[in-house]
């Protein structure tokens, strides 16, 4: 009986753990993943496309004139936007990619082994879903409606290091907001360029 017990609170114990593990590596607001894991999954993905030969990509979202939506509707409110949009950015992905809350209105989707194209592809369907999806109060917005800007970029096609995939990104990401906002830009390609 005593050995049962002991297995029962062992069994229990492992459980817990594995609550408490997956607790730390999530954000609280949105429940996806958070800045420190994000940077720990990159790490693993960019070492082992490094080591096989294989791709990943790596796409930043940041919201529209987000500060505007909390400035009419409350912070509150700008929170439960953000929830909202973290369920249409799961729906967006595969299995095997991963989605991040990177910052306050910043997130973050890591695609392995797909060609550029194909990212470009994604992003463009998250940029269409946001656009498309339904915000309460949205119609403050400059375009009268919640909006996201992306920035694409891929190792080892713009980048051979995590920083330097991160800077790709968040520089792709700039240039979507310099552009129109609402868009999709990928990174240069040094090959080409
Ligand atoms: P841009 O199109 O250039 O991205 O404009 P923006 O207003 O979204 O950009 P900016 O970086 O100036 O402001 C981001 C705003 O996002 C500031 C803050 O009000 C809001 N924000 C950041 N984190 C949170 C959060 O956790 N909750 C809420 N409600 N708002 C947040
Ligand atoms: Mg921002
Ligand atoms: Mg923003």
């Amino acid at each position: 009986v005593a050995n049962v017990v002991k297995e029962r609170r062992l069994r229990r114990q492992a459980a817990e753990g594995q609550f408490y593990k997956e607790l730390s590596r999530k954000d609280g607001l949105t429940e996806l993943y958070n800045h420190r894991f994000f940077h720990q999954l990159l790490e693993t993905e960019v070492g082992r496309a490094t080591r096989y030969g294989r791709s990943v990509n790596l796409i930043m979202i940041d919201i529209d004139h987000f500060k505007q939506y909390n400035d009419a509707h409350g912070h509150p409110a700008g929170d439960m936007a953000l929830r909202k949009l973290a369920h249409v950015l799961k729906r967006c992905i595969r299995g095997c990619d991963y989605v991040a809350r990177y910052g306050g209105e910043e997130f973050a989707i890591i695609v392995p082994e797909i060609e550029v194209r194909a990212a470009r592809g994604m992003a463009e369907r998250v940029r269409r879903l946001v656009d498309e999806t339904e915000f309460e109060g949205e119609e403050v917005m400059p375009l009268g409606r919640l909006t996201v800007s992306l920035g694409v970029a891929a190792l080892p096609v713009h980048a051979s290091s995590k920083e330097e995939l991160v800077d790709r990104a968040d520089q792709a990401l700039y240039a979507a907001k310099a552009a129109s906002r609402n868009c999709v830009v990928v990174a240069e390609d040094d090959s080409v360029n």
